[in-house]
């Protein structure tokens, strides 16, 4: 089963990710975090995506995909992914469905995360993350148990170099020109969610369409 979560920054994809793994057998495919790993790793691929991540701006197709291909070779056990920030434009959408087609599968479930921009904002303002895990907390709503130090395995937090004001200003123009082209792409399998409310109430939503669709 393949899912995709479609939204603006911070509107909770990383979020329901971690629920859906916690619940269901699925495998999570966040684009953002395999740039970061590559860039954190100085790798080949990381030190050319660097200036795009940094200045909010979308890597080049033919960079991502690369690296896409990598992370699912050396992760090829699990059928069910969650794809977390990919597509992101028309061009990625088409070469999605042309992925899944060699493997005799298909986009099953598109859940559309819609938050309005300034509670985005402020989610992005008060986000910090953990760079081992990839956890992500909220200083307001999700606070770690220990100021600085992730829950999991207590390293230390840090902020996105991308999550500040301007940055997420770039990032939501993208967002707005070539990210929602994508509701129409996928309108046959959208389920649209109102992400402004409390993890609880959209995780509920989430969770009883995964179990109607299987
Ligand atoms: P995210 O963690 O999804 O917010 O992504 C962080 C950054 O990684 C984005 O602002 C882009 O610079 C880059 N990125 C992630 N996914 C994609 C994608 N599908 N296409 C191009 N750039 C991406």
């Amino acid at each position: 089963m393949n899912i995709i979560l479609l939204g603006a920054p911070a509107s909770g994809k990383g979020t329901q990710s971690e629920n859906i793994i916690k619940e269901f057998n699925f495998f999570h495919l966040s684009t953002g975090d395999i740039i970061r790993t590559n860039i954190d790793n100085q790798t080949e691929y990381g030190i050319k995506c660097k200036k795009y991540v940094q200045n909010g701006k979308l890597v080049p197709y033919s960079l991502l995909i690369d690296m896409i291909n990598d992370f699912l070779r050396n992760n090829k056990k699990n059928k069910n992914i969650i794809w977390d920030g990919f597509p992101r434009t028309i061009e990625q959408a088409i070469s999605l469905d042309e992925i899944l087609k060699k493997n005799q599968q298909q986009v099953d479930i598109v859940f559309y995360l819609n938050v309005n921009e300034h509670v985005a904002l402020d989610r992005i303002i008060n986000r910090v993350v953990c760079p081992k895990c990839k956890s992500s907390y909220n200083l307001k709503h999700n606070i770690p148990k220990n100021p600085n130090f992730c829950d999991f395995d207590n390293h230390h937090l840090i902020k996105r170099s991308d999550d500040d004001v301007s940055k997420f200003k770039t990032r939501l123009v993208d967002y707005n020109t070539l990210t929602k082209k994508l509701l129409s792409y996928y309108k046959k399998k959208i389920i649209k969610i109102d992400s402004n409310v409390d993890n609880e109430i959209i995780w509920k939503i989430i969770r009883d369409a995964i179990n109607d669709y299987n």
